[in-house]
């Protein structure tokens, strides 16, 4: 067995390792082959429906009138999410710009937030006002907010957000990934018997997902379980890792109108718009996506498969079902889990020789360290990690583009760790 990774100064002994868990891997390999099956024939059925052609890449300048760039991309991306309808923009700037355009096209002064999962994403507590009262945040608009927290098994208590609701609550939100959280992503077929319960109840009710990182992970998407409206990130899985920025908001027709009107101005909408760079990279990003997505799900179970291994607590564990490609390790100090982050850093395309520490981020109470060598910058569908320098020191492993690369992330954070005197192989 000859170690094909030597030229990366990978060692003999983190490579065997690392074969010996692969082999528990084929059964679930199979699984994610059947999902990126699925999602393939959908997305490529988009496109066929569409009648994408290269006229679609061309880009557009001004107020972008008859953009049919932009129009066929809304349409191709709503049939691979399973929507009504979708508003595709390079000029979201991020995930959370999509979820805030969303939410405040949605709601307005005296109407309510409902938050069903727990606490959403930390980028969105001053976006919503949770923390602060900053000009321009739903809480400043006059949105008002509570939140529920996930019950003692991760899971959505249906109950507990029905009876807190009434009449004033306009959304329901979900997020479907474990973010930055030490719990479980959520399933869209989870999310159903909730939506269920709120359309019954609450007609005027709007359920909202925050898909960041679930999208291509699962046959269908929560749009076919009751949400009505899905929003995510376009340097995440949708954009295949070939999308150099932007997000997408897909749902409910008459929603994905009102959200326009948020974006731009009333009256307009979606009609204006323009791009003076080719929509090529966002049609090959999707086409790209369900391929990327398994990519990306696989290297995250193979991370969680060796880090199980050598004992350390993994979430999800060896089996579980995924709806996010994040894998999430407790690495049991600070020492192996900087080294994890040094050594994914070490073996990127991009900023290879950087050696990352922890710092003092803006809006983190603790120092954080982030291992990211991407082609675009702060894609999470490449291969990056990162942590916060707390107790019980958590990893967030996320992404690689092709599962080879995620193998040789894992194989330098062993050789890494063993230098360190954290582990012995
Ligand atoms: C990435 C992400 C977001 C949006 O984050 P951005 O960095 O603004 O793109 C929101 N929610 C979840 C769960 C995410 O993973």
């Amino acid at each position: 067995m000859s170690n094909p990774f030597s030229s990366l100064s990978i060692s003999d002994a983190s490579y065997a390792f690392v074969l010996e868990c692969e082999k528990k891997l084929a059964p679930y390999f199979a699984q994610i082959n059947e999902v990126e099956e699925t999602n393939q024939s959908r997305v490529l059925a988009a496109f066929g429906s569409e009648g994408v052609a290269a006229r679609h890449f061309a880009q557009t300048n001004g107020y972008g009138y008859d953009d049919i760039g932009r129009d066929t991309l809304d349409r191709v991306f709503a049939r691979a999410l399973c929507a009504e309808d979708a508003i595709v923009r390079p000029n979201f700037v991020s995930g959370t710009h999509a979820i805030f355009t969303a939410l405040a096209g949605l709601m307005k002064a005296g109407d309510t937030m409902l938050a069903a999962s727990g606490k959403p994403y930390d980028t969105l507590e001053r976006a919503i006002g949770i923390v602060g009262d900053e000009y321009g945040s739903l809480k400043n608009l006059g949105v008002n907010y509570k939140q529920i927290e996930l019950d003692k098994n991760g899971k959505i208590d249906v109950e507990a957000v029905i009876n807190s609701m009434n009449d004033s609550v306009k959304v329901v939100y979900v997020q479907r990934s474990r973010g930055y959280a030490w719990r479980d992503s959520i399933l869209p077929q989870e999310m159903e018997r909730l939506f269920m319960e709120v359309h019954k109840n609450y007609p005027d009710a709007i359920t909202v997902v925050d898909n960041c990182y679930g999208e291509f992970t699962t046959p269908a998407e929560p749009t076919v379980f009751g949400a009505d409206v899905i929003i995510g990130s376009l340097i995440k899985n949708p954009g295949g890792g070939i999308a150099p920025t932007g997000g997408y908001i897909a749902g409910k027709k008459q929603f994905i109108e009102q959200i326009a009107n948020r974006l731009t101005v009333p009256g307009m909408g979606r009609e204006v718009g323009s791009y003076a760079a080719s929509y090529e990279p966002f049609f090959h990003g999707l086409f790209m996506a369900p391929h990327t997505t398994a990519q990306a799900l696989k290297s995250a179970m193979l991370f969680g498969c060796v880090f199980e291994t050598i004992g350390m607590e993994t979430m999800p564990r060896l089996g579980a079902v995924r709806s996010d490609i994040v894998q999430s390790v407790k690495m049991g100090g600070p020492v192996p889990l900087v080294a994890l982050c040094q050594a994914i850093q070490r073996v990127s395309p991009i900023d290879s020789n950087v050696v990352p520490e922890p710092w003092d981020m803006p809006g983190y109470n603790t120092q954080v360290i982030m291992a990211a060598g991407a082609f675009v910058q702060g894609s999470s569908i490449e291969l990056s990690a990162d942590a916060p320098i707390c107790e019980p020191y958590i990893v967030y492993i996320q992404g690689a583009l092709t599962y080879v690369h995620g193998k040789i992330g894992v194989m330098a954070a062993l050789d890494e760790m063993v230098r360190k005197k954290e582990i012995r192989l």
